[in-house]
């Protein structure tokens, strides 16, 4: 519990001060509106009064007309905050929009990138992109709400005590027991909330397989369908039994509340009654009691269930509060250029492995130990060895995705830790074994590769030829066509099409060097041999330096020069001819994946 107290204390402190930060206007004028709100309570009530008083004597005055004019002020005063929290509230959820997205995006932006494949992160990155700043202004409103009903509450008890003496000394010992009956009744509702969490994720994510193309078909060939409707069945009822085991008990506390409030109203009534029959009680007085009653009511079940979404929100909040707090890029990163730039293009080697090794973090698998080359520049060497030999690693390093445990990684004799990562960006380009298939328009898929160049049709259109796919401008829309499956005139592409257009993004840019991590995993044997062909004379007529990263030993036939991993260690280099000579790994390697041709 006093875990959950101190979720719910900072989510409100992190809410609040980015409210202030960036809607403060807006957030104030709330704040004054539910004010202003609260306190006519009062005035509402002591006006009522006089007016009734007033409407009861027998010679009505002038009087009355102001007291009426007065007190329809007052009924406007207590519903500004529910006229204007819709109108206000659009302009704190623009403001933050607005403001605090960046933030997030900036955040995302300074992730180390582990981070990104680490799985316990995604529901954080799920819930940041889903709903961060509407959960924010939320805590606002609720916020707000509490302090409100608290205020009422006392204004309530006030009038009672105002009116009769004894009926407001009742209330304020009555308020102990009810305000108990409410929190216990939001506690119990918050805990079971909080056990239930893990069954609703799993309800959730089983359902959302159906909507899942690729989880789909699966489910359809293996005949799924029924295992996950009765496993996402028997979560549903399990999370039924607990919400049946629970709603007794906070009924219980929610009849305890409802008898305690009928026993003080019938006595009020009774009591009051009493005293207008006596001549000890005004009619306006007996009105604003038994009203107020029904103020004192409604404010402490306002409280209770303020508090129970203030809690549920808070744990929301707790995972954007988590995403602010995730590890940024550090060690000896640079931000700056500083003047390395003009050391790009100089002599050195291209690129240069230097004793590296390396583990991921979190993990004691080292998965390259002590691995030292170098790529001349217009080389074009391919990585090969079996799956988890670490070839996509090196790839990941030279990105500056990750920093070695140990030894020096070079680009162009640059020591990669000096170079800030849009100098990379610059330098290399990337076709990553799942590169992102953007659900937009050719050009974009293509020209991100050359923001600048975006516009730049005979630029695209020369990358997309290099890659093979010339038929794509033939397309209804051409460069200009929506690719993908959620626009609706756009056109999905076939797995090797996309591959191709992937590769055509790596074209566009006018880095030196390419890096192509098992670029034709999705094609046929044919046609992945045919584009490293391709690749190939693009690379050559290019003079662009090239890593290659294939599990198909055939593709690398082609290169300059051949290193293969084992191990986390290079245990053998060299040309494809020097290679077989040697009958060594590689050779093994080559004539087992030959067979399987044969
Ligand atoms: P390859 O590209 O040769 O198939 P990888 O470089 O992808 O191999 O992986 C090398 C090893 O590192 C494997 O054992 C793999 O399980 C592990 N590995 C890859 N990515 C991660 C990661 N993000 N966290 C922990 N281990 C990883």
């Amino acid at each position: 519990m006093k875990e959950k107290i101190s979720i719910i204390r900072k989510s409100i402190a992190f809410c609040w001060k980015n409210i202030m930060k960036y809607s403060r206007f807006w957030s104030i004028v709330l704040i004054a509106a539910a004010l202003i709100s609260s306190f006519s309570i009062l005035i509402n009530a002591r006006v009522l009064e006089k007016m009734i008083n007033a409407l009861s004597e027998e010679a009505i005055s002038t009087k009355i007309y102001q007291l009426i004019a007065v007190w329809i002020l007052s009924v406007l005063a207590m519903n500004l905050f529910y006229l204007l929290n819709k109108y206000i509230n659009i302009h704190i959820n623009a403001e933050m929009e607005k403001n605090f997205l960046p933030d997030v995006i900036d955040k995302y932006n300074k992730l180390e990138y582990w981070q990104y494949e680490c799985s316990e992160n995604q529901d954080l990155f799920q819930h940041v992109n889903a709903s961060s700043y509407t959960d924010i202004v939320s805590v606002l409103n609720i916020s707000i709400n509490i302090v409100s009903s608290v205020i009422a509450v006392i204004e309530v008890i006030c009038i009672f005590t105002w009116a009769v003496l004894w009926v407001g000394l009742i209330a304020g010992l009555l308020t102990i027991p009810l305000v108990y009956f409410c929190l216990s009744a939001a506690y119990i509702e918050m805990k079971q909330r909080w056990t239930m969490t893990k069954d609703i994720r799993k309800r959730y994510y089983f359902q959302s397989l159906f909507a899942d193309k690729n989880a789909l078909q699966e489910i359809k060939v293996f005949n799924a369908k029924d295992y996950f409707i009765n496993e996402s069945e028997k979560l549903t009822q399990s999370i039924n039994n607990d919400l049946k085991t629970n709603i007794g008990k906070v009924t219980k506390y929610k009849l305890f509340f409802t008898m305690t409030i009928c026993m003080f109203t019938v006595l009020v009534i009774c009591v009051s009654s009493e005293m207008i029959i006596a001549e000890r009680l005004q009619i306006g007085t007996y009105a604003i009691l038994i009203n107020s009653i029904a103020i004192f009511a409604r404010s402490q079940q306002s409280l209770s269930s303020n508090i129970s979404t203030l809690a549920r929100t808070s744990e929301k909040i707790n995972l954007i509060l988590a995403f602010f707090e995730l590890d940024e890029t550090k060690g000896s990163k640079k931000t700056e250029f500083c003047g390395l730039e003009n050391k790009l293009w100089n002599d050195q080697k291209a690129i240069e492995f230097e004793h590296v090794s390396f583990s991921y973090p979190d993990s004691d698998n080292i998965v390259l130990d002590d691995v030292s080359f170098s790529v001349e520049r217009g080389e074009i060497v391919s990585f090969v060895g079996i799956n988890g030999s670490g070839k996509s690693t090196i790839i990941k390093l030279l990105c500056g995705l990750y920093q070695p445990d140990k030894g020096t990684i070079r680009i162009n004799g640059v020591d990669i830790t000096d170079m800030p990562n849009e100098m990379i960006g610059k330098a290399l380009s990337v076709v990553f074994q799942d590169g992102q298939h953007y659900m937009l328009s050719l050009r974009e898929n293509v020209g991100l590769g050359n923001i600048d160049d975006m516009q730049n049709d005979n630029r695209l259109k020369d990358a997309l030829t290099a890659a093979g796919v010339k038929d794509l401008f033939q397309l209804e829309k051409g460069l200009d066509q929506n690719l993908g499956n959620i626009f609706e005139d756009a056109v999905d592409l076939s797995g090797g099409q996309w591959q191709r257009v992937l590769i055509a993004r790596a074209f566009a840019g006018e880095a030196d060097m390419l890096l192509l991590d098992e670029p034709a995993s999705s094609l046929d044997p044919i046609a992945e041999c045919e584009l490293y062909h391709v690749i190939h004379d693009v690379l050559i007529k290019a003079k662009k330096t090239s890593i290659l990263i294939s599990h198909r030993l055939a593709s690398c036939i082609l290169s300059d020069k051949i290193m293969v991993l084992k191990d986390g260690h290079i245990q053998e280099s060299g040309t494809h001819e020097e290679l077989m000579g040697n009958n060594g790994y590689y050779a093994e390697m080559f004539m087992k994946q030959r067979s399987w041709y044969q």
